[in-house]
């Protein structure tokens, strides 16, 4: 919110004013936004939103649609089952996130009736909505003057103040905070995100088009490929195994990735994130190698395999099926990465 004991509209902002101007121009049609004096749907809101976590508009925007076909609204996602949800939502990586929404639709059909709350407090009490999402919600999805402080506006304003030290959301906020009017939320958190996504750019900032250029430092000062300094986020490598067991008449092992961490709940070919195997046998190493990054991990897996039946015990783990029938199941990314090497 606003830290000024009258919140200001856009038209005593110069800056919101720009922007929204250049925004009811060059803003991005997004199939999960609406613009002005429409209503926006915090459903279609919120399911964006976590989507948008780590992946691309480009990506997400065939994700969003075949999500809303299949869950339209939150009860029909808190009716669905986990299996469902993670068949939907496969490849998109980072499944802690469906789990999340699943358990969330299912909190607001029982708490609330099946409709979002608006208040900032109620959202921060379910699962998977962080103060980020909670804010996004309430200023797209609600219209609210809340602040919304992502990569495109860490960008946008480091080199608008011209900060040119490290810079994070902590540094950011205070700043986005006097920028945000209190008349426009929705259109306006919108205005800065598309900047710092078409305009403001890593890369290239065009201040030629910009709609901030007569004031922004960087520009002015030809900073723009030093401005932002990012702190830096060091992924930690690893290598570790994945297992590739077939049954006599040609058929292969997967089971439920097991635990509440990374991937769990997702079929798979068994693998550890270390060099670790699963029974004791004659492993032969395979040929081949993928790697996947995680958000905080660099992964390389090798690939093993052996002609010593499985015990009894890793046998209950999963099942034997043909590769035809993998498609039924929901896979990571990873997972497709390691079966494209092996069909
Ligand atoms: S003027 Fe250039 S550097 Fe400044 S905000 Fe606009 S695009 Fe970014």
């Amino acid at each position: 919110m606003p830290t000024s004991s009258r919140p200001r509209t856009a038209a005593e902002i110069p800056e919101a004013q720009q922007l929204l101007e250049w925004y009811a121009r060059e803003g991005r049609e997004l199939p999960w936004r609406v613009r002005g004096a429409a209503h926006p749907d915090p459903y279609a809101v919120w399911v964006s939103e976590i989507m948008l976590q780590q992946t691309t508009v480009k990506t997400v925007c065939g994700y969003f649609q075949r999500w809303m076909e299949r869950f339209p609204d939150v009860k029909s996602l808190a009716a669905a089952s986990l299996e469902d949800v993670l068949l939907v939502w496969q490849g998109l990586g980072y499944y802690t996130r469906a789990k999340k929404m699943h358990q969330c639709a299912r909190k607001i059909v029982e708490e609330y009736g099946g409709i979002f709350p608006a208040e900032r407090e109620k959202l921060l009490k379910l699962p998977g909505i962080g103060p980020y999402t909670a804010s996004s919600l309430c200023a797209f999805g609600f219209d609210l003057p809340e602040t919304v402080v992502d990569g495109n506006v860490i960008r946008v304003l480091a080199r608008y103040y011209g900060i040119a030290g490290e810079v994070d959301r902590s540094v950011i906020t205070p700043l986005a905070e006097k920028l945000t009017p209190a008349d426009a939320g929705a259109d306006y958190a919108s205005a800065i995100m598309d900047l710092g996504a078409t305009v403001c750019t890593p890369f290239q900032a065009q201040c030629t088009i910009c709609p901030l250029q007569q004031k922004c430092i960087a520009c002015q000062k030809d900073l723009t490929e030093k401005i932002p300094l990012l702190k830096k986020n060091q992924k930690k490598k690893k290598t570790g195994a994945v297992f590739v067991l077939y049954s006599p008449d040609g058929k292969i092992f997967i089971r439920k990735r097991p635990g509440k961490g990374l991937l769990s709940g997702l079929r798979e070919l068994p693998w550890e994130q270390e060099e670790t195997f699963p029974f004791e046998a004659q492993w032969e190493k395979l040929p081949h190698k993928v790697r996947h990054v995680f958000t905080h991990i660099d992964l390389e897996l090798n690939f093993y395999t052996t002609c010593t039946v499985p015990p009894e015990n890793f046998l209950k783990t999963g099942q034997f099926i043909s590769p035809e029938q993998l498609s039924g199941f929901p896979l990571s990314t990873l997972m497709r990465k390691v079966l494209k090497k092996l069909f």
